[in-house]
């Protein structure tokens, strides 16, 4: 069975575990192993590493092929012969299998009735960035089912209900069409008579409060409170507060942050991102400027001495971005996107001015004789953006005429040439 012999280990400490002799019989060991799995589950207070020993001891010795490798090489052989797939289950999957479900809590009620899970009720909460900064909270009134409580939900006086005549209690009826050619087609739709419920009341029977209807309307006023640094589509969620229907588990209300555009700050996770527009000396000869942030605080901005900026340059500053979500005095960075307002035209005066202040040019003064030698051109002003959807679309244009061509007009285009 193994490529190598393995030595021989220890062989009775799972015997030892569920204290039964080596003889044991599988009824044995199944008696031994559900006494003291009862006695040291976890749940009721016992010492897991036990609970998982016992799990462990009783997996192998209950399986003949397992046993038969404990009782000649032990525990290490095992582990081997197993290989990585199989390696030992959870302890409480064991218990399970045994018993019939995971805890003692569970194995009772599970076998109750099954009830359905009711939706979750989703509401889009708009939330202006000035409340995602500083946080906020927010009173909103709703309307919800409720169970009567007059009628407890059963809709009737007597607390009776009858099963609907017209599904026979299922909620739901069948039809059958005929297709024509011996096909049919079933379809499956809700009861008009019972309306899905599958039960009906008589006028007499009602219950005045819900007028047989099971639930009454509630006004409801919840108080959510929107985090500072909560971000875009984030839930926030009131467990159980949506609409109570009889045998239903109520499901929850949920809101869902939306975060409102901003006039001044672009969010991206916990930055912030700000334009602004320098004229050209500022972004020469230095600057300051007070910006207004979400908390109202005035930040006085300014560069270094000597300092240029160009243009569709970023600055940082640290921790003036948003609050960090559940550590509120981190914050991310505010990045400052500068664009450089450049001046149309200068006049001769302007240009004989600075000239004499700013870097040497670049090239080299070239003579008359080598400028005799060149071609005239002439610049035009483009938009390049424009100029590259043109061409673009014209490529695209040119491809699909392509495509035509091939094949069908193949022969016309070599006739032409
Ligand atoms: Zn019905
Ligand atoms: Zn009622």
């Amino acid at each position: 069975m193994f490529g190598r012999a393995p030595k021989r280990g220890d062989n009775s400490k799972y015997y030892e575990i569920l204290g039964v002799p080596k003889s044991a019989s599988q009824d044995d060991l199944k008696k031994a192993y559900r006494k003291a799995a009862i006695k040291n589950h976890p749940d009721k207070g016992g010492d897991p590493e036990k609970f998982k020993e016992l799990a462990q001891a009783y997996e192998v010795l209950s399986d003949p092929e397992k046993r038969e490798i404990y009782d000649q090489y032990g525990e290490d052989a095992l582990k081997e012969g197993m290989g990585a797939g199989g390696g030992t289950h959870d302890p409480f999957d064991i218990f399970q299998s045994f018993f019939g479900g995971s805890s003692f809590g569970a194995s009772s009620s599970s076998r109750g009735r099954r009830q359905r899970r009711g939706e979750d009720v989703v509401h889009p909460l708009k939330v202006s960035l000035e409340d995602l900064y500083n946080g906020t909270s927010k009173k909103l009134s709703l309307s919800r089912n409720v169970i009567c409580s007059k009628c407890k939900g059963k809709g009737t006086k007597s607390g009776a209900s009858m099963k609907c005549a017209g599904c026979r209690g299922s909620g739901m009826k069948v039809t059958i069409r005929q297709l024509g050619m011996g096909m049919i087609q079933q379809m499956q739709h809700p009861c008009n008579e019972c309306k899905g419920t599958g039960e009906t009341i008589s006028e007499k029977d009602r219950c005045p409060q819900c007028k047989g209807e099971k639930v009454v309307q509630e006004k409801k006023v919840l108080k959510v409170v929107v985090e500072k640094g909560m971000q875009n589509s984030q839930k926030i969620t009131f467990p159980g507060e949506a609409d109570e229907a009889p045998d239903t588990i109520t499901g929850d209300i949920v809101f869902v942050v939306q975060q409102k555009d901003h006039p001044k700050f672009k969010r991206k996770g916990d930055d912030l991102f700000v334009e602004h527009t320098l004229s050209l000396a500022e972004a020469l000869c230095g600057f300051q400027f007070v910006l207004t942030h979400l908390d109202n605080r005035q930040l006085l901005i300014k560069s270094n001495p000597g300092e240029v900026v160009k243009p569709d340059q970023f600055k940082a500053i640290n921790d003036e971005g948003m609050p960090i979500h559940g550590r509120p005095f981190m914050k991310g960075k505010l990045y400052i996107h500068f664009t450089v307002d450049f001046p149309e035209a200068l006049t001769q005066e302007q240009v004989k001015a600075l000239e004499p202040v700013l870097p040497p040019r670049s090239t080299s003064a070239l003579t008359d004789m080598e400028v005799d030698e060149c071609e005239e051109t002439t610049l035009h002003d483009v938009d390049i953006e424009e100029e590259m959807r043109r061409k673009q679309a014209q490529a695209q244009e040119a491809y699909e005429e392509d495509d035509d061509a091939y094949g069908a007009a193949q022969s016309v285009r070599c006739a032409q040439q």
